[in-house]
Order: structure tokens, then sequence, then C-alpha cells
């Protein structure tokens, strides 16, 4: 099998799954509880806590353990607002962001907050200025993800980031999920910020949210003193624990990681450029872990199924949105055309992904168009 839909999720690595079977197994106490089981898997839990906060350039009372980046997401969104309702209610969220982030938004308006979303420009990204101007006195937050998950393209959030702090009131919220140890994340720049654990080869039901400790939020999980009483429910401790392994080791790899899968992208770019019909719809400067492409001749699902059908996983538009309707937000709000968004596939690569599997893969794509008749 050749597993090219790493932006979905990731295999765990083998490092991750042995401390977290190790904490599981040996650790049996509530970080909460005041004997010494408990007091145990809190230690354990909180150097955790300094390790990642140390990786990110951040205080550890800044990050907290979330059980996915949609809790984050939701928590960053809804969390904040609720909480500075007195602040002002205009929120700018943009209009390419994962669900989480824009259901959420979603929910705000229905709670009559003043909800605006950015549009992005042909090459899928919110510029500054897009931000600047829509930017109003009662702005209370703006949040735009990193990188897409389904073109790859590159916001620039620092840039973003220091447009939102002109207005001394607003803060700025950057879902990193498809960025964090792939491309550096500006931390210091940024109020608030989304990574999730499984698609970083860490474990799934795993995630944090970075926010900066003056900011007010208000608990989306009520019921307890956990994550300084901003998450109620017993605190996932082996899942928190194995969370700093799993961060040290892909940023440890990051620019390694980078540069064979930079080889693998433009590789592809390349071959696919030949082939007629083909259409590579992520920007030339996308983050090259995604790759979105399409044939005229086939549509999204077609191609996925024979893919599958000769054992290639892709995924048409973003997995959270495969199962709506089939034409692709993104690539419709970039201004593409109807044909492109629906013919999309994404090809999404990690560490474990080779050169061969991208030289099988423009083999088996070509004969996939033969198959249908589709000479080359
Ligand atoms: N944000 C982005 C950009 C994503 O790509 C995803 C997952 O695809 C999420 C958030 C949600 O991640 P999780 O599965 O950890 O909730």
């Amino acid at each position: 099998m050749i597993y090219f839909d790493n932006s979905s999720t990731t295999s765990v690595r083998p490092e991750v799954l042995h401390v977290y079977e190790q904490v599981l197994e040996t650790v049996c106490g509530n970080p909460d509880s005041l004997h010494q089981a408990g007091r145990k898997a809190r230690t354990l839990m909180e150097e955790s806590r300094k390790n990642i906060a140390r990786l990110l350039g951040v205080k550890p009372s800044e990050i907290i353990f979330t059980g996915c980046a949609s809790e984050s997401n939701t928590m960053a969104i809804i969390g904040y607002a609720m909480a500075n309702i007195n602040r002002g209610r205009h929120i700018l969220v943009s209009n390419a962001e994962h669900p989480s982030v824009r259901h959420a938004a979603e929910a705000l308006a229905e709670l009559d907050f003043d909800v605006e979303f950015l549009p992005i420009n042909d090459q899928g990204i919110v510029t500054p200025e897009c931000v600047r101007q829509h930017m109003k006195t009662d702005t209370i937050l703006v949040s735009c993800m990193h990188v897409n998950n389904e073109m790859g393209a590159i916001n620039p959030i620092g840039e973003i980031a220091d447009v939102v702090h002109t207005h001394p009131t607003c803060v700025f919220h950057a879902d990193c999920v498809q960025s964090f140890s792939k491309i550096d994340v500006p931390f210091d720049r940024l109020d608030m910020a989304t990574i999730s654990a499984h698609k970083i080869h860490g474990l799934k039901g795993s995630g944090l949210l970075m926010k900066k400790q003056k900011l007010k939020m208000v608990p989306i999980i009520q019921g307890g003193q956990q994550e300084n009483g901003l998450r109620g429910g017993t605190s996932n401790a082996p899942a928190n624990i194995a969370l700093a392994k799993t961060i040290r080791l892909a940023l440890e790899e990051q620019k390694e990681t980078y540069r064979k899968i930079e080889q693998i992208n433009q590789y592809l770019r390349r071959e696919l450029a030949k082939i007629p019909g083909a259409m590579i719809n992520s920007p030339d400067d996308a983050l090259p872990y995604i790759l979105n492409i399409g044939f005229d001749q086939m549509t999204s699902e077609v191609l996925l199924n024979a893919l599958d059908a000769k054992g290639i996983c892709v995924s048409a538009k973003s997995t959270c949105s495969s199962h709506s309707a089939n034409e692709s937000e993104v690539l419709k709000a970039m201004g593409k055309s109807k044909k492109a968004s629906t013919h999309m596939i994404r090809l999404s690569f990690g560490k474990d992904n080779t050169m061969d599997e991208a030289v099988q893969f423009i083999k088996t794509v070509k004969e996939i168009l033969n198959a249908y008749g589709l000479s080359l």
C-alpha cells in the first residue's frame, strides 16, 4: 500500500507508542488525586507540559492539553469570544478554515456575534492587507490557519498577527495543525495556536491549545479544575505525557523530512505537467507536504476509487469534508473552475514516503487513465 494521506492522519511512531504503553501500564493514578499514584501521574504530566513549552518557546502555563485539534479550535473561538464579549462582538475568520473553526464561528453568529469570513486570494491565502481592511474597533478575535489542509497554501501568519496587534483589544489564533513540525511556527507572535498529535505521528485523541497566559477564556467542557479550570474531565495523562515525545521527535526531524518531501513533490509536479489534462491546483509556493491535483477527464471520486483499487490511498477534499457535497469549497473560494473543484484529489506526504512511491504513483495514474480509454 502507498499511503499519501498524511494530512488526514499519520502512523504512530513506535517510540511514542512505547511511552504511552509504559505510562498506561505503570501509572494508574489520576493527576488530580492527592495520593502518591496521583502525584506520580501529575509529576510526569507537568514534566511533559514543561518540555513542550520549552520546545515551542512559551510558558508551561500556556499549554492546555486537549483531546484533538477540533477541540482546541472550538475552545479558541467559542471559549475566547464568550469570555471577552464585553470587549466587542466582531470576529474575523478566514473562509478556508477547517470546519472546527468555521462551525464554531457560525455558532457564535447564531449568538449575535458579528462574524465575518475573510476571502482567500487566488493563491489560497489571506493577505495581511485584507485583514487590515476588515478590522473594526470592536474586533476581538481573528483566526487564520497557518497551512491550508486542502491546498498546502501558507498564510503569512506572523504578518497577520502584527496587523491584528495594531488593535490593542484584538487577539490572533492560528490553526497550526498542518504546519507544525513542517515549517517554523512563530509562536512568539501568536496569542493562541492549535496542534494535533495524530498529524505528526502521535496518538489519536491528543492535541493542545497554546494560549497566552493573560487571555481570558471560558471552558467549553465544564466540570473540574483540570487544565487550570479550562477543560473539565479526567486528564488523559498517558497521552499528554506521550505528546512531549511526539513533538520532540517531529521537530528533530523537521529539516531532514522537509528536504525529502520537497524532492518527492517536485518530481510529482514535473511528471504531472507532462500528462495531458493534468491540473496542479496547489500554488507553486505551497507547503510541499500537500499536493492538490486533478485530471480533466476524471472526477475526484472515480480517481480516488481507482487509485484505492491499486493500493494507493489519497483523499478527495479534506477528510473532514469527504462525506459532504462533492465540490471543494476551498478551490471554489480560490476562484478555480467547477471542474477543478470537483476533479481534485489531495496527496499528502509524511516522513515514511519515498521517491519510489512517487514513481509508482505516476505509473499507476497513467495506467488508470489508459484503462479509462484516455490515451496519453
Ligand atoms: N485543523 C486542520 C487544519 C486540520 O487539517 C484538521 C484535521 O484534518 C483539524 C484541524 C482537526 O484535527 P483533529 O482530528 O485533531 O481534530
